[in-house]
């Protein structure tokens, strides 16, 4: 496997976590092609996550936009409520097939954790999840879920207290114990091998789907849309379809407009630069010191990207656009009403998109929107929004 995508990738980390690169390389090289390896997570995709997850015709926003025709890619249908089972659930599969005992991972607004504490829970490893001491105050009710899955959560208290110095301990804990542990990272971001992973462990979202639209159309889309944080449900929808003359838009978030410098849309709006041992687009400082992200979006909220997203962009394989936080709250609403469908906040940002360009596309084109998330998790800053907006 390839560690970098064009001059994007790598392996920007300190010399005691190569061993430990080099050794999950071998080990995914390895399992990924094992028989038994593959029938087991198929199995437990198959009846634990709920897949193959449906592809549904939007009839209700399709005529309501008197626009293209939309289907949407149901991930909220899966078990935890978003795309991000499928990778945790095969990363924590990869681990006990290498024999490690315990898992570790960072987490910022708790859904990384919650799904890697599901999947430890499952396969009996123990569990500890690094998160920064603000972020476990925002995030009280995912704290709740991971320690009743019986996870240990560790607060961070180093630095803003937030992703970035949870990702350092969490780093500094897997140097000190590679012998038995394992690092769960939740998006195509990171040290390679972990982008090439994250990717073929969520490349079941967009295997699924293209064999469905060409059951339910008689074709293959004309594009595929998907929000963008680190990048993972963007990568799982778009790989399967990467020969194929479809067009990739991947959207990401603009918070409160980019030109307020409060956004996380590092492909629109940032430099390259290195972030959690990868080589990519980021969101940084004139001296390159990295900048807080900003999204109403707990899941966006992320100051860098994937490092294959950044090379996309650069070939032009695929677009990257931006949509605001007023956008996406207007969408996640819409869809609530024309469909019965509350989606999470991260994919309403996908079908805000659509509904802004939806005079652009022709009446028969097919557009493919992963709705990578279910919206329960995200009432309060719903109702919140709601409140302001009708005191105004
Ligand atoms: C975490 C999350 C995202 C963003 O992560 P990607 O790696 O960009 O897919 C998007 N949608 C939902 C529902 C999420 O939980």
């Amino acid at each position: 496997m390839k560690a970098y995508f064009g001059p994007y990738g790598g392996q920007f980390v300190p010399e005691t976590v190569m061993y430990a690169l080099t050794e999950l390389d071998q080990a995914f090289r390895y399992y990924r092609r094992d028989r038994q390896f593959k029938k087991s997570l198929a199995a437990y995709l198959r009846d634990y996550v709920g897949r193959p997850t449906p592809l549904y015709l939007a009839e209700g926003l399709t005529g309501k936009l008197k626009g293209p025709r939309i289907y949407l890619k149901r991930e909220d249908l899966t078990h935890t409520g978003a795309h991000k089972i499928n990778n945790t659930l095969g990363q924590v599969l990869l681990a006990k097939a290498m024999g490690k005992e315990r898992i570790i991972a960072e987490t910022g607004a708790g859904q990384h954790g919650v799904a890697t504490a599901t999947a430890a829970t499952l396969f009996g490893l123990s569990c500890a999840i690094y998160m920064g001491e603000t972020d476990i105050k925002r995030q009280a009710m995912n704290v709740t879920r991971m320690k009743l899955l019986g996870a240990e959560v560790i607060p961070v208290g180093s630095g803003s207290r937030t992703l970035k110095d949870a990702i350092n301990e969490a780093l500094r804990d897997w140097v000190t114990n590679i012998s038995n542990t394992y690092y769960v990272i939740g998006s195509v971001v990171g040290p390679h091998p972990y982008p090439t992973i994250v990717r073929e462990f969520q490349y079941v979202v967009g295997k699924e789907a293209r064999q469905q639209i060409q059951k339910a159309a008689g074709r293959l889309p004309d594009v595929l849309v998907a929000c963008v944080g680190g990048g993972s449900n963007a990568m799982g929808l778009f790989a399967p379809f990467a020969k194929d003359a479809v067009r990739f838009i991947g959207v990401e978030a603009a918070g409160s407009g980019i030109e307020s410098g409060k956004h996380s849309a590092p492909l629109c709006a940032g430099r390259v630069g290195i972030l959690h041992g990868t080589k990519s687009y980021l969101l940084q400082t004139d001296e390159g010191q990295i900048s807080e992200a900003h999204s109403v979006a707990p899941g966006l909220d992320y100051p860098g990207v994937g490092p294959e997203h950044s090379s996309l962009k650069d070939t032009l394989r695929a677009e990257y656009v931006s949509v605001t936080d007023e956008e996406a709250l207007e969408a996640f609403q819409l869809l609530s009403r024309t469909d019965g469908i509350i989606p999470a906040l991260e994919s309403s940002h996908a079908v805000a998109f659509v509904c802004k360009r939806a005079s652009e596309f022709k009446k028969e084109d097919i557009v493919v929107i992963n709705l990578s998330g279910r919206g329960d998790k995200d009432l309060d800053i719903v109702a919140q929004y709601l409140k302001e907006a009708s005191h105004e």
